[in-house]
């Protein structure tokens, strides 16, 4: 084992997708697919005679989140000044807030790969707005403030985290809670989800925590999990060859794979933190809290425990379908033709999962493939009632992905029903031994194996079509009454 832990916490910033900005009635819109600077205003870009107004949905999706991660919500909060420079902030300083913040005191608890759980607590998660966006080019860097201003919201967890993994865990869980309660959809490549994560390490014999880095702007829970596990491995190293850490705000470059220093940490003061004048102190009454948390919808964890009690599935197949809120829908979809809940949810998490991954399509996109959610709960309802069977339903799953035809249609047309007419079964079974009169001999002396030789010819000459189950049961008698 070694001497050494990570202690990490992570600030996520979550943009919240209102119609409009925090402080403005100008629209919110797509940050990647809209025209740079199609959506600005006076107030957004902090022009001298505006004043700002706050943007009371956003306040109480945020008080949402604030109360699906268990947290406390003050009965007054404050914005402030946060003043500093920088070409993505026109106005030279963001409106966010510092020491009354919306949200304090809560907790998340994260399922880890060894069957542990753990409670990562909340500090605190306060609302701001978002800068612009910088790009840069060949010729310069550009700077689009359409996302000036958008409502975003801050979370910050104590530094309960003690691993890549944990982080990982605790970043998609947040990220799927903001997708049920429909904040954003999680899309990180697009910028709406951003994670910081602040990385030291403690020593066995430590009593208090040591120096930490942040690192900035990191566009995927992958490079969330690369970032802690270098910075960890750079940070023991420091320390052991008596270098130590310098607390600094970090990059993660990838193509090195490595952090690089950006700047030594600037300070609390440097941001000269006030309360900012324009706007009023927000007073949250007790009943206002009740009615945002009335309006919760089923959260990820509730739904898990009710898709073990209720439909009886294990514990590790009712996390997978509600870790994404498309894919529990889906789910939940396909139920609604009156599929079997376990057979549905291993046709999903096995076939339709693999076909996914085949076609890489992400899980989250499972909305927008050509199944439709009805036309699988149809296909798995075919084979729990025995209309045909499981390599049936593989092929004809495959054509429904293909052309979104419904499966029954396929069946159909190509002739794919099961023989479920005994007769017929009987008859195959009855010309298969009369056809393999040595195999029937060697049989019934004793070569039990030759029973699986004698399934697979029946079930070819139905043209793969009969139950196995039925067509491994007549066979059986059959063979019994010439022991007979
Ligand atoms: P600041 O206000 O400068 O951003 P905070 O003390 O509020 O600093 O902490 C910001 C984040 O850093 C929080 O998520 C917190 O849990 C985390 N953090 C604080 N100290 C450490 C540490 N020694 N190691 C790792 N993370 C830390
Ligand atoms: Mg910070």
């Amino acid at each position: 084992m070694s001497d050494w832990t990570p202690v990490v916490g992570l600030e996520i910033h979550a943009e919240i997708l209102t119609e409009s900005k925090m402080f403005s009635d100008c629209p919110v819109v797509d940050s990647v697919t809209a025209p740079p600077n199609t959506a600005v205003d006076p107030v957004s870009l902090g022009l001298p005679g505006t004043l700002p107004v706050i943007n009371r949905r956003a306040l109480e999706m945020a008080m949402m989140v604030g109360l699906a991660l268990n947290c406390e919500i003050p009965p007054v909060n404050q914005f402030a000044r946060k003043s500093y420079f920088y070409p993505d902030l026109p106005k030279g300083y963001q409106i966010s807030q510092y020491d009354r913040p919306l949200c304090v005191n809560g907790a998340l608890d994260i399922d880890l790969a060894d069957g542990t759980t753990q409670r990562i607590r909340v500090r605190r998660a306060h609302l701001e707005e978002d800068t612009g966006k910088l790009v840069h080019t060949a010729e310069g860097s550009l700077v689009d403030y359409n996302r000036a201003g958008v409502p975003l919201l801050e979370i910050v967890t104590e530094p309960d985290i003690h691993s890549a993994e944990a982080a990982e865990t605790y970043a998609r869980k947040l990220r799927s809670i903001l997708q049920y309660l429909g904040i954003n959809d999680g899309d990180m490549s697009k910028g709406v989800m951003r994670v910081e994560p602040n990385i030291s390490v403690r020593h066995k014999d430590d009593t208090g925590y040591r120096t930490r880095t942040e690192v900035k702007n990191l566009n995927s829970i992958r490079s969330l999990y690369r970032s802690i596990e270098y910075e960890v491995a750079r940070q023991i190293k420091a320390w052991e060859r008596g270098e130590g850490v310098r607390q600094a705000t970090m990059g993660w470059d990838e193509v090195k794979q490595a952090t690089v220093v950006q700047r030594f940490k600037e300070s609390a003061e440097e941001y000269r933190y006030f309360p900012e004048p324009d706007l009023p102190v927000v007073e949250v009454s007790r009943e206002w809290v009740a009615a945002a948390r009335a309006r919760l919808p089923e959260l990820p964890d509730a739904k898990r425990d009710r898709f073990i009690e209720a439909l009886g599935l294990s514990r590790y197949d009712a996390s997978v379908l509600v870790s994404e809120r498309a894919v529990a829908d889906y789910y939940e979809g396909a139920l609604t033709e009156g599929a079997n809940a376990k057979s549905a949810a291993n046709w999903m998490l096995g076939s339709l999962f693999s076909l996914l991954n085949n076609n890489s399509v992400e899980r989250e996109a499972i909305g927008s493939i050509t199944i439709s959610p009805q036309q699988f709960g149809a296909l798995v309802k075919m084979v729990d009632d025995g209309s045909i069977n499981k390599n049936t339903a593989a092929t004809v799953l495959g054509e429904m992905w293909e052309t979104g035809t419904h499966p029954a249609q396929i069946v159909e047309n190509k002739g794919l029903g099961q023989i479920s007419d005994s007769s017929i079964i009987e008859d195959s079974i009855a010309r298969m031994m009369a056809e393999n009169p040595v195999w029937v001999e060697d049989y019934l002396g004793g070569k039990d194996k030759l029973f699986g030789p004698m399934t697979g010819k029946v079930m070819g000459m139905l043209g793969g079509k009969a139950d196995p189950k039925v067509v491994r049961e007549r066979l059986q008698a059959a063979l019994d009454a010439r022991k007979g």
